[in-house]
């Protein structure tokens, strides 16, 4: 989303009468902006991330955290000195779910280079700092995926109390105030108010409690029957959470769909390494990630949908939430592993096939448009279907899944790009950095390689539940390809070993998948895969990389290696042993406001620097990490007609 772009939000009863014409203008917007833009090749490597952070207030008086509702303050500030030096600006700023978060990237996308990799946890550690230097000294901005009394009772600044009743109400929560949405962008408010009412109730997202000897039963707030359960009622649960996600360009729409295909075996093993939301509503839960709470928090689907109800006034069975991993793969070595039925209507489909669309675009589009808007602004009612493509974006943008296929704006330089969505953002800079650089290279080397991690779909989704598990990365196992034996992965000259696996007449084989833990995942198991990590490493004595470089990204490497062997713990399991070894607690799964308080001081002790957390974070991990290119390499990048992220 760009810097607050304001409208006027329409009623629901309004968005919901024009749920068809967003439809089918936004189909048609996407055919033609196909035909422009399909040819476009020769885009160079760009990419970027983008972190979330939730913004703290410590009461150390009374040893209490909050969340603090200034996220309209900060970037009122932030984006003026943006709209005051656009170009010069070294980050961007954009609103979020929450009032107490904020969104951060880099000023301008990072490139190609080697050296590119060598500014990365600079600029994280630069918007930190930016962030920092306006907040009043109590406070802290913090890269943490969920506040962990988030939904507790008095857990903002300033307090607010939950209002279900107040007929104006957009969340109804019994816990999440409205006052804790961002409130100067309409977009939030409109989509928890719209959701609600098309699902027909509110949503309702359910976590087991982790049962520890005195947990009471049942949990406060726990659905009839379901005892050990942990409710929660609100979109904010899920969307008031932050992450970690990467955009990358790739070189035309073709690049663009392989990469989206490869990459999206990866989302669940990612996500594993990367837990770090055990917490909700002040309880220890047995899920270690977010992702199946923001699922829910935004699952607009009605009774009919869901299938608890026969159809009548819907027109399908919806599988999953508008949220949720990828339902198909685009390349055409993706298409034998699209094994899970995909929903869509006939007729869109059919219209993207006349207006030109490959059956395996024509049926991603067709399936992200079975959902309706939920937010609409009077502004954009009527389009210019030959320019515009909001109706498109509408329905792209709240189809929030673990990969997403971007295609290039109206009217701009940039290209067919790929985003990598499933990262839980972690404590420190370093680690933020460290997962940002794994992907990008990662991605060079599935390229260069023409590594094949195609899995089925299914085996995907079932992976994605793996992930969230206790402890996943250390005690559970994933599906994943399987390489022959005599594969030579790293042989120098870049040859697959892993086998396209297809049959000729489309059939995939029974054998090209095994079940593997993380560790051998990253770090490689004898005879069948030599290990991402290992991949990497062999492309990279390939490449040209200066010493200051190679230093920081051995560093990245190494710390990945010990976070996917468990000689390093994720951010997950790091929390629950603070709690558990908390002397205020209980052994009944509650984090106190004192519990989450010297958590929360912990972390900032940890992302300051303050502190070496051996078990989370090793003991080297001061990269060389610059501020800009040295001098002699950004002459060259004006030589050559480059931009040089500054
Ligand atoms: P969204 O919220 O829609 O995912 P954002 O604009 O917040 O998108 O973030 C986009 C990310 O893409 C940022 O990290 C940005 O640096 C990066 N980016 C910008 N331009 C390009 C480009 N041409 N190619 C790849 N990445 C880009
Ligand atoms: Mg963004
Ligand atoms: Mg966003
Ligand atoms: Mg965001
Ligand atoms: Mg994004």
């Amino acid at each position: 989303m760009g810097l607050l772009s304001e409208g006027s939000p329409l009623s629901w009863e309004e968005t919901k009468k024009l749920a068809n014409h967003v439809r089918e203008h936004g189909i048609t917007q996407f055919i033609n902006l196909y035909h422009r833009l399909k040819d476009r090749t020769g885009d160079i490597l760009k990419w970027g991330d983008e972190v979330e952070y939730i913004i703290v207030k410590f009461d150390d008086e009374n040893r209490v955290a909050r969340v603090s509702l200034k996220a309209p303050e900060l970037l009122n500030y932030l984006n003026e000195k943006e709209l005051a030096d656009p170009k010069g600006v070294k980050s961007l700023w954009r609103p979020e779910y929450g009032a107490y978060m904020i969104e951060g990237t880099p000023g301008r996308p990072f490139g190609g280079l080697m050296a590119h990799f060598n500014l990365v946890e600079a600029n994280m550690r630069y918007r930190r700092e930016e962030v920092t230097e306006i907040l009043d000294k109590d406070e802290c901005v913090m890269s943490i995926t969920n506040f962990p009394r988030l939904g507790a009772p008095e857990f903002t600044h300033p307090i607010y109390y939950p209002n279900p009743d107040d007929p104006n109400s957009s969340a109804k929560s019994l816990y999440f105030p409205d006052e804790a949405i961002f409130p100067a962008h309409p977009r939030f408010k409109t989509l928890t108010r719209n959701i609600r009412k098309r699902r027909g109730e509110k949503v309702a997202i359910k976590l087991k409690v982790f049962k520890d000897i005195n947990t009471k039963l049942p949990v406060e707030g726990a659905p009839k029957g379901e005892p050990d359960v942990v409710a929660l009622d609100a979109m904010g649960f899920g969307m008031g959470c932050c992450c970690l996600q990467l955009t990358f360009q790739a070189c035309n729409i073709n690049e663009a769909r392989k990469l989206y295909d490869q990459l999206a075996p990866l989302c669940p093993i990612m996500l594993a390494l990367t837990a770090a939301s055990p917490i909700y509503r002040g309880y220890l839960t047995e899920s270690d990630c977010r992702w199946n709470v923001i699922s829910s928090s935004v699952d607009c689907r009605t009774e009919e949908e869901r299938g608890l109800r026969p159809l009548s006034e819907n027109k399908f069975r919806i599988a999953k939430s508008r949220y949720d991993s990828i339902d198909s793969y685009l390349s055409p070595e993706g298409a034998a592993y699209n094994d899970v039925p995909l929903t869509y209507d006939e007729q869109d489909y059919k219209r993207l096939r006349d207006g030109g669309i490959d059956p395996l675009l024509a049926q991603h589009v067709a399936h992200l448009f079975i959902r309706d808007t939920v937010s609409l602004f009077s502004e954009k009612i009527d389009q210019n279907d030959e320019e515009d493509t909001d109706h498109f974006e509408n329905i792209q943008s709240t189809n929030w899944q673990t990969m997403r296929f971007k295609p290039p704006p109206p009217n701009s330089s940039i290209g067919w790009r790929v985003e990598f969505r499933p990262c839980e953002a972690q404590i420190s800079d370093f680690e933020n950095a460290a997962i940002v650089c794994f992907v990008v290279l990662l991605t060079r080397v599935i390229l260069s390689y023409q590594l094949n991690f195609l899995i089925p779909i299914s085996k995907v989704d079932e992976n994605m539940q793996t992930a969230q598990k206790r402890d996943a990365c250390r005690k559970e196992k994933f599906w994943f390809r399987k390489t022959s034996k005599k594969s030579c992965y790293i042989n120098g000259n870049g040859v697959n070993g892993v086998h396209n696996g297809t049959k000729e007449n489309g059939e995939t084989n029974h054998e090209e998948y095994e079940l593997l833990t993380v560790g051998e995942i990253f770090n490689g198991k004898a005879d069948t895969f030599p290990g991402l990590v290992p991949l990497i490493r062999s492309y990279l004595q390939s490449m040209e990389v200066d010493p200051d470089t190679h230093c920081t990204i051995e560093q990245y490497l190494r710390f990945i290696e010990k976070r996917a062997s468990g000689e390093l713990i994720t951010t997950a399991t790091w929390m629950r042993e603070q709690v558990l070894n908390h002397p205020d607690y209980k052994q009944d799964s509650v984090v106190s406001d004192r519990i989450n308080y010297d958590l929360l001081k912990r972390i900032k002790d940890i992302q300051e620097g303050k502190v070496i957390e051996p078990t989370l974070l090793g003991k080297g991990n001061h990269s060389k990490t610059k501020d800009s290119l040295p001098p002699a390499l950004q002459k060259q990048l004006a030589l050559n007609g480059c931009c040089e992220n500054k």
